[in-house]
Parts: structure tokens; C-alpha cells; sequence
């Protein structure tokens, strides 16, 4: 069965060629799954019935389906746990803040990257996800929002797993959040981020020309980064920050530096004025993430005193740094922590 929205634009026209149809089909299927949010060919009635019937014998829609949502007591932040049609899980979660709401979405059920301080790095690789399946996350919480008159404003790649690492996948849901006739995301409002698949970063950029870029890069020295992010010993940070440098960055954008402070491991002011060498001279703003221990997780937070040392040194020293809000334990908040307690309990 072909999933009939796992298909961009021009595929869903080449599609319908296949079947012996005009290509215009392509476009009314395509404006009814991602404008009017609809999942059954019976609705779509400006196709004829015969149609109709047809799709319904040789298509189907992804199956995606709330399993269980939390809603944090401190912020109105909820995090999602959705299931698939093949019985794996995944998480998203709307942050709220200042309004916004900020989706941050998965790319895979697990991750093979196994960085040390993310609870889905230790649930390892299960299988990529479907284009339908990462934007069926966006289209069930537009859903949901929808109830309380509230909207998404922005997303982020930045759930389980490593995009780059799904990229023909992601490509696609790109191409189709971003698109007027698709979800009609502004690309302003979508960001990819990585942990560093240095091979990968072209590609993205190639085909997905405005795209917003966040790279998390959590150390200062190979030493320390390679411990916590074993991506680091096939592209270290010298590889990592060459790379960037060469991206074509659009004028007026930046590249987020994604860092999430660990007790110990690299929040001192040495951590901070590496962090300031490193950068100099990209088009960045750095991102603090409080670290959000998980069940079973060998690290824990600094201080507030040591977090903000950290960011006041950044921003003295003129660089740009916000202190991310770190979601609520209440929700068991950090990335894989809600798969984690029911593939445990
Ligand atoms: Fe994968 Fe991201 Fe977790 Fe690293 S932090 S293991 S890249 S999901």
C-alpha cells in the first residue's frame, strides 16, 4: 500500500501519472492531507468517486495516534507520547514561552549516536521515521493546540534521534512544512539541528537552502566530547567548526550553538572562554540548556549560580547567549524520558 502522505508535492503528481490520472489530482490529494488536515479519500470530494475507490485499494494514510500527553504545572509546556502503526513510540513536545510555542519533533524511534547525557542515546537505533510519520507529530499537536485556540509557531528537529541521520526523510517533511500549499511553515520558523554529522550538513543545505541550522555542541575539548558525544571521534570539533564556517549561511541568519551545561563535565569559565574561541567570527548565538537529568543518568545540573557565571562570561564577552528554559521534570521533560518510563514500567 502506498502511503499516499509520505509524498511531496511533485511526487504525489508523478504518482497519479503512474496511475493513469491527470497530475492536477496530485495537487487537490496533496491540498486535502496537509490544508484541511484530512485522512480519508471518501472526504476529498472534488475527486470523482470512482477515484475515490480506487485510493482507497491501493493507498492508505499514516497511522499516528496520541498515546499519552503531559502537561507541565510549571510552564503549560506538554510533551507528547505518540504511537506508530507498528507498535514503536515516539515523543514531541510544545514548549510555551512568551507566548510561543515551539514543537520540537523526532526524526527516529531511538538514535544510533548514543551521546552520554540523552536518555534516547541510550535506548540506541530502532528505525528511521516516515516523512508522514515525523509531520503526523506536527499534525496531531496543531490538533490538540487546536482545542485551546492555540497554535504552533515554530519547529524544531531536535527530538529523538539525529535528523541527519534520516535525511532523505527529513528532506522531504522539509519540503512539505515549508510549503504554502503543504503546512505552510515559514522557513524562518523550522530549525534541523545536529550533533555534528559533518558529512551530512551539505546536503542539507543544498537541498533545503533556508534552512535554519542548530548544531549541539556540549564541549570545548575533544577529550570531553568525545566522551559525552561519540560522534566526536569520527568528526571532532576542529571538523565540526571548519565545516560550519564554510556553510552558506543567508545574511541576517545565524547558526544556533546548542550547549547543555553538565555538572563537572563543562560549565567552568575555561569551558566558557574556549566556547568564545571557538565561535569567534560565525554568524552564531549560543543556546544554554540546563542539563535535565534522566531516570538512571550518571550526570546531573549546575548551579543557577555556575549557569549564569556561564552566560554572563558569554555575553561580556559580546556574544549572543540565551538560557533556554529546560522543560519541567514534571513531564518527564528531556529528549526520550516519556518513551523511557513506559518502555520500562
Ligand atoms: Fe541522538 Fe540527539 Fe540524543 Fe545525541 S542528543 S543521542 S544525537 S537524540
Amino acid at each position: 500500500m502506498m502511503k499516499i502522505d509520505c509524498l511531496t508535492k511533485k511526487q504525489l503528481r508523478d504518482y497519479f501519472i503512474s496511475l493513469g490520472e491527470e497530475p492536477y489530482r496530485g495537487d487537490q490529494v496533496y491540498k486535502w492531507i496537509y490544508g484541511k488536515g484530512v485522512k480519508s479519500f471518501s472526504e476529498m470530494t472534488d475527486l470523482p468517486a470512482k477515484l475515490q475507490e480506487k485510493l482507497t485499494h491501493i493507498a492508505s494514510f499514516t497511522e499516528i495516534r496520541t498515546l499519552d500527553y503531559r502537561v507541565s504545572t510549571n510552564d503549560g509546556s506538554i510533551k507528547f507520547l505518540f504511537l506508530l502503526e507498528d507498535g514503536n513510540k515516539v515523543e514531541s513536545v510544545a514548549l510555551k514561552d512568551r507566548g510561543r510555542i515551539t514543537l520540537c519533533i523526532s526524526s527516529q524511534v531511538g538514535c544510533r549516536l548514543g551521546c552520554e547525557f540523552c536518555t534516547t542515546g541510550r535506548i540506541g537505533f530502532i528505525r528511521n521515521l516516515s516523512c508522514g510519520e515525523i509531520l503526523g507529530q506536527v499534525i496531531e499537536v496543531e490538533r490538540f493546540l487546536k482545542k485551546s485556540e492555540d497554535t504552533v509557531s515554530n519547529i524544531v528537529y531536535m527530538g529523538m534521534g539525529e535528523p541527519l541521520d534520516n535525511l532523505d526523510e527529513v528532506l522531504k517533511s522539509l519540503e512539505i512544512l515549508t510549503d504554502d500549499d503543504g503546512l505552510g511553515f515559514s522557513h524562518r520558523r523550522v530549525t534541523v539541528s545536529t550533533a555534528g554529522l559533518v558529512d551530512k550538513i551539505d546536503k542539507l543545505f543544498e537541498i533545503s537552502k533556508q534552512v535554519n541550522l542548530a548544531v549541539s555542541l556540549n564541549a570545548t575539548t575533544d577529550r570531553v566530547r568525545d566522551r559525552i558525544m561519540p560522534v566526536n571521534k569520527r568528526f571532532n570539533i576542529s571538523n565540526l567548526m571548519t565545516k560550519l564556517r564554510t556553510l552558506p549561511i543567508q545574511k541576517r541568519k545565524r547558526i544556533t550553538i546548542e550547549y547543555v551545561l553538565i555538572k563537572g563535565v563543562n560549565d567552568t569559565l575555561e569551558d566558557a572562554k574556549r566556547l568564545i574561541k571557538l565561535i569567534k567570527g560565525l554568524p552564531v548565538k549560543v543556546n544554554l540548556i540546563v542539563f535535565n537529568p534522566g531516570p538512571g543518568s550518571a550526570y546531573s545540573s549546575p548551579t543557577e549560580e555556575t549557569v549564569q557565571r556561564f552566560q554572563n562570561y558569554l555575553v561580556e564577552n559580546h556574544i549572543t547567549a540565551f538560557l533556554r528554559k529546560s522543560l519541567g521534570k514534571d513531564i518527564d521533560g528531556a529528549c526520550g524520558q516519556l518513551y523511557a518510563k513506559y518502555n520500562i514500567e
